[in-house]
C-alpha cells in the first residue's frame, strides 16, 4: 500500500473507479471467479450508481467453500495455539498496515464516511489483537470426582463455522465473527452483505499473508437467499454466527435447527438512551446524538429511543436538534460528519416511517427528507431527524427504522423512565445519563437489554460482551465469552489404578 486514503479518494472522485479493487471469492487460499462465472453490481451509494462489479456465488461456490473448510480443519485444530495466536497478531498488524485501502472501500460499499471507517478498520485491528492474546490460554476445569478417579474437562473447536455479515459493518463484523472462531480452532466460511462485498476478500488475502492455512476462512460473495441459505442448511457447519434483521434472523435459525447446528443471533435494535432529569444536559446531547446519528443511524444498537424526563425535555431535544443542523450531509469520501443511506431501498424504508410520522401529525422536528449532495451527486442521503413526544406504541418507537431518525419519548421520573425503556420487544443496548450512579445502577440492574452503558453512550470495546435480549437476539460477541459459541465441552473421566497402599496414599 502506498497511496494514503485521501490520494485513493481524490483518484476515485475524479475517474470513478478504484485500482486493485478484489472482485472474487476467497476459497482455498486463492480469489476465484463464480462457478457460473455470474457477477453482481456493486454501487456507490454516495453516488447511487455501480463502482465495480464482483463474483455472484450461489450454492455450489458455497459448498465448495464449506468443503475445503472441512478439509483445513484437523490440521487447524492441531496447530499449537500460540502458532494461532502469532497468525492473528500478523493479522491485526496488517490490517493497520492496510486500513487505508480497507477504509476506501468500506466507504465506497457501504456510503459511510472515511472517517468511520478509517475507525472501523482499527477495530477490527484491535480485535485480531484482543483474540490472538485468547489463544493459548483457553483451558478446561479439573471436575472434583472423588479419590478414585481424574475427571476433566476438553475444550474442542466445534467445526467450520459460518458467518453470516450485514452490510452496516462490514469490517468490524467479520472480525469480532471471525477471530474468536479461529482462535478457538475453528475454520470459518464468512458471508458478506450482497452490497458489501469488498472488504471481506481484502480481509481473506491479508489472512493468508498472515500465514492462515488455505481453506481455514473462506469468503463466499452472492445473495443471502442463495449463498446464505446454503450455509445455514449445511449439514457440514456446526455453528452459524448471524447478524442481521430479525425476520431474516428466523429464516436462518430454521434451517440451523434441521441439522442441529447452533447460532448465535445478533439482530434488530430499538435501544433507548435516558436522560434522567439530573443529568450533565450537554453530555446527554452529545451521547444521544452520536448514539443515532454515526454511520447515518445503521447500526443495530443506535440509540435510536430518546426517553427524556419532562424536565429537561424541552432544553435536551433543543439542543440535540441544534447539534444535527451541524452535520453535513453528503458522500463519505468529501469530508462530511455523516455519509449515505447503504441502499435505495432501505432510503424508501426510512422514507416510509418519517412520511408516516409526518401523515400522522407527528412532531418532526428537524430531517425526514431524502437531500440532496451538496455536490450535485445522486447518492441516497437523509438528513439527520428528530421527532419528537411520541407514545409508546407509534410505530417510530416499536419499529427498527434503521437510519438517522431520533424518536423521543417524554417521562416523568426514573421509575416511568424505565418503563419507557423496557417497552419494545428489542433489548440490545440502553444508555442512561444521570448525575447519581445508584440510580444510573439501579436502572440497569432492571433494564430488558444486553448491554447497558452509563454517561457515554458508546463506552468499552472489543473486551465488553455484546448481544440482545428478546427480538434482538441471542449469544454474546466480543470478550472472552464469544469464544463459548467456538468450543465445545468434553468431559473425560479416568478410573485412577489403586497401585499404593492405602498407608502410602495417606501420607
Ligand atoms: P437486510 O434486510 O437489511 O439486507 P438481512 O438480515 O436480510 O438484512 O441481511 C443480513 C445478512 O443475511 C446478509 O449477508 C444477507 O445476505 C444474509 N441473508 C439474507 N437472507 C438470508 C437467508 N435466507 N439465509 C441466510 N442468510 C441470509
Amino acid at each position: 500500500m502506498t497511496m494514503s486514503a485521501e490520494a485513493l479518494a481524490a483518484d476515485y472522485l475524479a475517474t470513478g473507479t478504484v485500482a486493485g479493487t478484489p472482485s472474487g471469492h476467497f476459497i482455498d487460499g486463492r480469489e476465484q471467479d463464480s462457478l457460473s462465472g455470474e457477477k453482481m453490481d456493486i454501487f456507490d451509494p454516495g453516488l447511487g450508481r455501480p463502482f465495480a462489479a464482483v463474483a455472484a456465488g450461489d450454492r455450489a461456490d458455497a459448498e465448495l467453500a464449506v468443503a475445503s473448510s472441512v478439509k483445513a480443519f484437523p490440521a487447524w485444530r492441531r496447530l499449537a495455539p500460540a502458532e494461532r495466536g502469532r497468525i492473528l497478531n500478523r493479522m491485526a498488524a496488517l490490517i493497520r498496515e492496510n486500513a487505508d485501502q480497507l477504509a476506501m472501500l468500506e466507504t465506497l460499499d457501504v456510503g459511510k464516511t472515511l472517517a468511520e471507517s478509517r475507525g472501523n478498520a482499527h477495530s477490527a485491528a484491535r480485535t485480531f489483537e484482543y483474540y490472538a492474546g485468547v489463544c493459548d490460554k483457553l483451558q478446561g476445569d479439573s471436575l472434583p470426582v472423588g479419590f478414585g478417579q481424574i475427571g476433566l474437562t476438553l475444550l474442542e473447536p466445534v467445526g467450520v463455522v459460518a458467518q453470516i455479515i450485514p452490510w452496516n459493518f462490514p469490517m468490524t463484523t467479520f472480525a469480532r465473527g471471525i477471530a474468536p472462531a479461529l482462535a478457538a480452532g475453528c475454520c470459518v466460511v464468512a458471508k458478506p452483505a450482497e452490497t458489501t462485498p469488498h472488504t471481506a476478500i481484502l480481509l481473506a488475502r491479508l489472512l493468508s499473508d498472515a500465514g492462515l492455512p488455505p481453506g481455514v476462512c473462506n469468503v463466499v460473495l452472492g445473495e443471502g437467499a442463495s449463498v446464505g441459505a446454503t450455509l445455514s442448511a449445511h449439514p457440514d457447519v456446526a455453528h452459524v454466527t448471524f447478524t442481521g434483521s430479525t425476520k431474516t434472523g428466523v429464516r436462518v435459525m430454521q434451517a440451523a435447527a434441521e441439522h442441529f447446528a447452533s447460532v448465535t443471533m445478533e439482530l434488530g435494535g430499538k435501544s433507548p438512551v435516558i436522560a434522567l432529569a439530573d443529568c450533565d444536559i450537554e453530555a446527554a446531547a452529545q451521547g444521544a446524538a452520536g448514539a443515532i446519528f454515526e454511520n447515518a443511524g445503521q447500526i443495530c444498537s443506535a440509540g435510536s429511543r430518546l426517553v427524556v424526563d419532562r424536565a429537561i425535555h424541552r432544553k435536551l431535544v433543543d439542543r440535540v436538534v441544534e447539534i444535527a443542523g451541524e452535520i453535513t450531509v453528503g458522500h463519505g469520501l468529501r469530508g462530511n460528519k455523516m455519509g449515505a443511506i447503504n441502499s435505495r431501498r432501505q432510503l424508501d424504508t426510512i422514507l416510509g416511517f418519517t412520511d408516516r410520522a409526518r401523515r400522522d401529525g407527528r412532531a418532526v422536528l428537524c430531517g425526514g427528507k431524502q437531500l440532496q449532495d451538496a455536490d450535485g451527486g445522486e447518492g441516497w442521503f437523509v438528513g439527520p431527524t428528530v421527532i419528537d413526544d411520541l407514545s409508546d406504541d407509534d410505530p417510530c418507537i416499536q419499529e427498527e427504522i434503521f437510519g438517522p431518525v431520533l424518536s423521543v419519548q417524554v417521562v416523568d421520573g426514573p421509575e416511568e423512565a424505565l418503563r419507557a425503556a423496557n417497552a419494545t420487544r428489542y433489548g440490545l443496548m440502553a444508555g442512561i445519563y444521570t448525575a447519581n450512579i445508584s440510580s444510573a445502577l439501579a436502572i440497569a440492574r432492571d433494564l430488558e437489554s444486553g448491554s447497558v452503558t452509563i454517561n457515554d453512550y458508546w463506552g468499552g470495546g472489543v473486551e465488553v460482551p455484546f448481544g440482545g435480549v428478546g427480538h434482538s437476539g441471542f449469544g454474546r460477541e466480543k470478550g472472552l465469552v464469544a469464544v463459548q459459541a467456538y468450543c465445545r465441552v468434553k468431559s473425560v473421566v479416568a478410573q485412577v489404578p489403586t497401585t499404593l497402599s492405602q498407608e502410602t496414599r495417606n501420607n
